[in-house]
């Protein structure tokens, strides 16, 4: 009797600590999540992060990096090196990193037949879009004169820019150089290859005012459950959910930086072929691995809009991209592959 007892205790015993070790074992494997959050390029930047590493050592690093390209690639304050090329007649002397990043943007440009132009800096100047902060009071903006817009348009294009890849050198020949439509893709990216050189097998996510980068599953297993904001509801309020686990997600939308005059909205998206505001889309989203290809495209899918949606839809998953575009109708146009991301099961 007293030995079956034992053995009954022995075999609870056995279980409690296989379970323990189980549990031990998942919580490991899984581990918690920790959130931090800092203000650069004009908006807030999330992280989510579960790693084996100081998830407070990893965020820090990020947030360092962040804050370095922002500083050097605003082309709009003096001392950056944007700013240099730009207002320079001659040809300019850039690191190595520079001479990419413009290479990377003039290659992004020719793929999307210019929807995408690193070459609109006066434009974007002209319109008062330069700042990096978020500004939506309708007092800080005019429109500006039809004459004004022609002769920025005249100075702008990126097939102007110039690189002297030998001598690394580049010359913006008049144009100016933004990268504002590429450069939260770029810090994700950077802040990507951050985490994973600390802890390669981290996990969770960085959110970049309307881009996301997924550094791996929830929990180390699942997908993350994406939002496609809106763009005319609320925040938290979406026309589409996506389910992903690796990648990058980012969307151009017309609410992010605008302002409204006698009921007619402006925003930060220019179309370069006009030099107003882009009018055939009110938001346009890319799923990419590349968070480049993903900033860039969805600048790019919003200037085409529902006008040039063949060659976007026909182009854009040559380079990776998937697409969903709103149309100012609020009509949803979709790439093949993009419905994929919106199945639960997938
Ligand atoms: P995003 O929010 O990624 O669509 O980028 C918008 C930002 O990119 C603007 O604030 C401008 O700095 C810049 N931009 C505006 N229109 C264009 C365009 N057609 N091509 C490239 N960059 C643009
Ligand atoms: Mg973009």
């Amino acid at each position: 009797m007293i030995l079956n007892r034992i053995v009954v205790f022995a075999v609870i015993a056995f279980f409690i600590v296989i379970a323990a070790i189980y549990l031990l074992f998942i919580s490991g494997k899984t581990g918690q999540y920790s959130d931090f959050e800092d203000y650069i390029f004009g908006t807030y930047i999330r992280i989510r992060i579960s790693s084996k590493v100081n998830p407070a050592t990893i965020s820090k690093a990020i947030f360092t990096e962040m804050k370095r390209l922002e500083k050097k690639f605003d082309a709009y304050s003096e001392g950056s090196i944007l700013y240099n090329i730009n207002n320079s007649e001659d040809w300019v002397k850039v690191d190595d990193e520079t001479l990419s990043i413009i290479d990377l943007s003039l290659r992004l440009a020719r793929n999307t037949e210019g929807a995408f132009d690193p070459g609109i800096g006066r434009l974007v100047n002209l319109w008062g879009f330069s700042k990096f902060s978020q500004k939506e009071a309708t007092s800080e903006f005019t429109i500006p004169s039809v004459d004004k817009i022609g002769e920025a348009a005249t100075q702008s294009g990126y097939q102007k820019i110039a690189i002297d890849y030998v001598n690394k050198k580049v010359k913006a020949n008049g144009v100016w150089i933004d990268l504002g439509g590429i450069l939260k893709g770029y810090a994700l990216k950077r802040a990507y290859q951050i985490a994973k050189e600390l802890d390669k097998s981290c996990h969770g996510f960085i959110e970049a005012g309307g881009q996301i980068m997924i550094l791996g599953p929830k929990y180390n297993k699942t997908n993350w459950v994406i939002g496609v904001r809106d763009p005319r509801g609320e925040p938290g309020e979406n026309i589409a959910i996506v389910y992903m686990s690796e990648g990058s997600i980012a969307t151009s939308g017309d609410y992010e930086r605008f302002f409204i005059v006698d009921n007619v909205r402006y925003h930060h998206i220019l179309d370069p072929k006009t030099g107003y505001p882009a009018r055939k889309a009110i938001s346009a989203t890319i799923i990419s691995e590349d968070p480049v290809v993903a900033d860039a495209f969805s600048t790019a899918a919003f200037v085409l809009g529902e006008d040039k949606w063949l060659f976007t839809r026909t182009v854009f998953p040559k380079y990776g991209a998937e697409v969903l575009l709103v149309t100012p109708q609020k009509k949803l146009l979709r790439t093949d592959k993009f419905s994929i991301y919106e199945r639960a099961d997938r």
